[in-house]
């Protein structure tokens, strides 16, 4: 596993250094991006229900927080571990420094499968991760927010546990539920925003999304909500897969059927009206859309060079290796990079932060206007650079988040 984990550091890296190069950013400055600020980690005992003891890992990587306060997921799973989070709370910051927040970069987690652990474990420990992190956190430090295996409840669990020890703090963390100042809408957000980005970027080839045919991986919280938006918008989702499986239809799934046997069943992987495959053959499906929703560095070398998709939507982060990257920039298969297509998570994110800070909540309609207005900002300056430049939109789009990072660090130094 470490030497996996070393490569996606060093793969996320690389397409970093390639910008700072392309903008002649200069060793000092490029180190300085690169290197993350800070990184936390502690020792995380307790006693499982049944008296054993289990010991898990915190982590909590800070990249940089010349715009803003770090802002960034906390990722439950066995595979957690400070390598790979520093090149995602990097990735935080590019995405931050994109989209125009007033925020930083930052990502954390620990090592424990969820799904092995009961509600009151998972409490547990999540509240033992707050009382050893807490100094590091904070509505203006570092704000966590959900990711993968994380969900509303861990969230609710760490604001009411940063609650007791510095008093009402609801914009110490974000995706809480609405009862306790979350922002409506805001799990469905970042899927709905990777149909924003793509409603984007089929106006700037002069083209529908009508009838257009989706493949989908990962079925969970951004998979499951893109495949719901992008039917929405008539995009026909002919394949999908989650852990246990792949399934296939290219008359076009229906997602409604299909999130009612993954609610019954845990998996997609039995639903009836489809053929089931495997993940490798998922990839090669020929389609309009493949969006990468499910977990980091899937898509190699070798399985770019199979895939038939026109567009590749990374809605997971940090999703295909950096020879891939390559391969389907050789081949001419247009990627939109994971800072640009998942980032309205983050947006609808930052908004909670400051309905909190105001205490002044949003409504439904507001979020979703503000979220469309925020993505087609961002969409129009990539593009331009993607048009001016003639490069690809992972490029153009850390282009225009390197300059904005880069101007921040120097207006802050000496
Ligand atoms: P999740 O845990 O809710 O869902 C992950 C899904 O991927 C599950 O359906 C799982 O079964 C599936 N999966 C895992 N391994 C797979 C494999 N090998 N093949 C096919 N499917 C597989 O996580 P999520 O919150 O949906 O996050 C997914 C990705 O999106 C992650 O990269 C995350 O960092 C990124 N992301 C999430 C958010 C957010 O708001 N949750 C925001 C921005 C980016």
């Amino acid at each position: 596993m470490s030497a996996d984990v070393n490569q996606t550091c060093a793969d996320g890296t690389r397409f970093l250094l390639d910008a700072c190069r392309r903008l002649e950013v200069g060793e000092e400055l490029t180190s300085i991006l690169i290197s993350p600020s800070r990184e936390i980690q502690v020792d995380l005992p307790i006693r499982r229900n049944d008296g054993s003891i289990a010991h898990f890992s915190g982590y909590r990587v800070q990249h940089h927080n010349a715009l803003g306060p770090y802002k960034g997921g906390l990722r439950y799973h066995p595979d957690v571990n400070l390598e790979e989070l520093r090149w995602l709370a990097c990735l935080m910051s590019l995405k931050t420094a994109l989209v125009q927040l007033p925020l930083g970069g930052a990502k954390g987690g620990i090592n424990c499968d969820p799904h092995s652990l009961s509600r009151s474990e998972l409490q547990q420990l999540t509240r033992y991760f707050v009382r050893k992190m807490h100094r590091s956190l904070g509505p203006n430090l570092d704000i966590p927010a959900p990711d993968v295996g994380t969900n509303q409840q861990v969230m609710a669990w760490i604001h009411d546990e940063y609650s007791v020890i510095y008093g009402y703090s609801p914009a110490a963390v974000t995706g809480k539920p609405v009862l306790i100042g979350g922002a409506p809408g805001r799990e469905s957000e970042t899927g709905q925003g990777v149909g924003i980005v793509m409603h984007e970027y089929a106006q700037h080839r002069a083209e529908q999304l009508d009838e257009k045919t989706v493949v989908i991986q990962g079925f969970g919280n951004v998979g499951r909500h893109a495949a719901i938006d992008l039917n929405a918008r008539g995009m026909r989702i002919v394949a999908v897969s989650d852990s246990h499986g792949a399934v296939c239809n290219p008359e076009g799934l229906s997602i409604q059927d299909l999130e009612q046997h993954k609610d019954a069943t845990g998996s997609i992987a039995s639903f009836g009206d489809a053929e089931p495959i495997s993940h490798d053959a998922l990839f090669g499906i020929d389609c309009d859309y493949l969006v990468p929703a499910a977990l980091g560095r899937d898509i190699d070398a070798a399985c770019a060079r199979r895939i038939s998709a026109a567009v590749i939507v990374e809605a997971a982060n940090n999703p295909m290796t950096y020879e891939a990257s390559c391969v389907l920039e050789t081949r001419g298969i247009a990627v939109l990079p994971d800072i640009l297509a998942n980032s309205g998570g983050v947006i609808v994110s930052y908004f909670e932060w400051v309905q909190n800070l105001q205490q002044m909540p949003w409504t439904q309609d507001r979020i979703s206007t503000e979220l469309n207005a925020k993505l087609q900002d961002a969409c129009t300056r990539v593009f331009a650079v993607e048009t001016g430049k003639a490069c690809g939109f992972r490029a153009a789009a850390y282009d225009v988040a390197v300059t904005r990072l880069r101007d921040a660090i120097c207006t802050t130094m000496l």
